[in-house]
């Protein structure tokens, strides 16, 4: 029934409701956090806000929610 949660169906067109991955292709999707989507098979990761970071955050980002 439920073929796929990546996708809805908008009228008769299929919506992609996840991003996917670019490096891995379009059947690798990104798995969704509060603040960026990120990639499970090669780390990839996109922020869904542009960071105005104070600290320089390289590889891993801490779970810890910072406000700017
Ligand atoms: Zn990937």
């Amino acid at each position: 029934m439920n073929s796929s949660n990546y996708y809805k169906l908008e009228g008769n067109k299929l919506v992609r409701t996840h991003r996917s991955c670019p490096k891995c292709g379009p059947s690798i999707f990104l798995a969704d956090h509060y603040d960026r989507s990120s990639c499970g098979k090669c780390g990839y990761a996109v922020f869904k806000r542009k960071g105005q970071s104070k600290s320089k955050t390289t590889g891993r980002t801490p779970r810890k929610r910072q406000k700017a």
